[in-house]
């Protein structure tokens, strides 16, 4: 790589029918490098137009997928994402720069990214119906399996690639064709990616790529009845807007809103070894996922050493610019971050025991420090409000009810960890934990096979796995009986 990569930095430009434009609209945005806090290319949106060709061009290409055999999708989709493989160094560059997080986190990105498509391309050949016993000698019922139609996926800028990956890839594997709308701030590794399916044979009017206003887009697009499905990953507030949106179409919906993922410890763990994954998993991408560790109850017997481990351990976390192959934390993605986390760690300090961190770091860059809190008050607005960003709030329990009853007190419910070798607290904790999944003494908590969606605030439907896939296809009935 050259020795300044911001330079070869381009903002990309939209993808419609086929061709590559540039937005015609008279709004851009800028593309900010969050570790320097330079502007690094200027961003054209879509206008109305743009939008509405997007549209005649994602119906003419959902009538040539949904025909196109599975084992011919597959292979197109395969090929894409050895394309995107072969180009691992150019896309980690390029999501470091728009986004912050370091290189060899940007590196696993593209690596997780071609991993959820390559499963969904697999699976394309299963999207099984079933023939059932019918009434008569001469009778028939079949259960057919269909793609739902043109799909808008709109996706966040935390993860770029993989968030725009898996929907891309569930809904292209099924047969769908879709409108992409990454976000505007991390505009380009998910165009780059584009670009792969394209150069795949991605036929024209299947992938659609739109940048805009967010808000313009969605109102525009999901008012229109040529889209069928609606992915969403992001917010609460803006998830419930959409889905008011899209229930004045009865269209389908998948949303991904977030969540506040509790971590119990119990008192039989290799308390280092613990700690060890949990700094790793808790400010990876600066605390910036979803289903990232933020509130940990720990019980009695390990609490003050735990604490006092996790403490030295993310103090000592190199902060810095992603490029830098030293750097184990990055900056966060944007102001509008800095300015959240930084509210929420002074409204903590009166509810909490500051244990590390606590403020801005570097002259330059949206950078915080990794930030624990111990002792933290369960009426502290932080153990309710999702952080989405490096802060780790830790609180002791006793027994094992009283670490669900605070594990289960917030809105939301998507990632939950345990730790313990007990099969009976194991068994306890996931029958009680009230998510949509439970990591046991592992930090993973989403994989390519199998599905990820949350209950409560964060949102409904699945990613990744079989289930994942049905949410781009819809099930028809079929009976049938010899001529009459
Ligand atoms: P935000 O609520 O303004 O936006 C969240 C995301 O939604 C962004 O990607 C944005 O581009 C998109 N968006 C906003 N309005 C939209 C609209 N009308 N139509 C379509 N997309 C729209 O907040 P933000 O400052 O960008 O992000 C901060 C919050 O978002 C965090 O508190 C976090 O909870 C949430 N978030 C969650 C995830 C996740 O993985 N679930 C990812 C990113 C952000």
């Amino acid at each position: 790589m050259q020795s300044n990569p911001a330079a070869s930095y381009r903002a990309p430009r939209l993808y419609i029918g086929g061709e590559w434009r540039t937005g015609s609209a008279q709004t851009s945005n800028p593309i900010i490098n969050p570790a320097t806090e330079e502007v690094m290319a200027e961003l054209r949106h879509a206008s109305a137009q743009d939008l509405e060709a997007a549209l005649v061009a994602v119906e003419q290409g959902f009538a040539v997928w949904r025909k196109t055999p599975a084992a011919e999708r597959q292979r197109i989709l395969l090929r894409g994402m050895e394309i995107l493989r072969s180009r691992r160094e150019e896309v980690a560059y390029c999501l470091t720069l728009e986004q912050g997080k370091p290189l060899a986190q940007a590196r696993s990105e593209v690596d997780v990214a071609a991993g959820m498509v390559q499963w969904y391309a697999e699976q394309a050949r299963r999207a099984y119906g079933r023939i059932l016993p019918g009434p008569a000698e001469d009778t028939d019922y079949e259960v057919r399996k269909e793609p739902v139609g043109p799909c808008l996926l709109l996706s966040p800028w935390n993860v770029p690639l993989i968030l725009a990956a898996r929907k891309i890839g569930g809904a292209l594997a099924a047969g769908c064709s879709c409108i992409i709308k990454p976000p505007e701030e991390t505009p380009a590794a998910v165009a780059k990616m584009v670009e792969c399916f394209i150069e795949a044979g991605v036929p024209p009017g299947v992938i659609n790529l739109v940048f805009g206003i967010p808000q313009a887009i969605s109102e525009q697009l999901i008012a229109s009845d040529i889209i069928r499905k609606v992915s969403f990953t992001g917010s609460v507030g803006v998830g419930q807007q959409l889905a008011r949106l899209a229930a004045g179409g009865l269209k389908r919906m998948t949303l991904e809103l977030g969540g506040h993922s509790p971590v119990i410890v119990f008192d039989d763990v290799d308390v280092d070894a613990c700690v060890r994954q949990l700094v790793a998993a808790k400010f990876r991408n600066a605390g910036q996922l979803c289903h990232a560790p933020t509130r940990f109850f720990v019980q009695k017997a390990v609490y003050g050493r735990f604490v006092d481990r996790f403490a030295q351990a993310a103090a000592k976390l190199q902060v810095g610019d992603g490029l830098d192959e030293r750097t184990e934390m990055g900056p966060l993605a944007n102001a509008r971050r800095v300015s959240a986390i930084s509210e929420l760690v002074e409204a903590t300090k009166a509810k909490a025991t500051l244990v590390a961190g606590g403020s801005r770091v570097l002259e330059r860059g949206y950078f915080f420090s990794p930030t624990v809190f111990a002792d933290v008050e369960l009426d502290a607005r932080a153990m309710r409000d999702e952080p989405f960003g490096p802060i780790a709030l830790i609180r002791s329990f006793d027994m094992p009810a009283e670490a669900l009853q605070m594990a289960n007190a917030t809105r939301f419910g998507l990632g939950s960890y345990v730790f313990t070798d007990s099969a009976r607290l194991q068994r306890q904790m996931v029958d009680g934990l009230r998510v949509g999944s439970v990591a046991i003494n592992s930090t993973i908590a989403t994989v390519a096979e199998a599905p990820f969606g949350g209950v409560g605030d964060s949102g409904y439907g699945y990613e990744s796995g079989e289930e994942g896939l049905e949410g781009y296809l819809h099930t028809k009935f079929v009976h049938r009986t010899q001529a009459v």
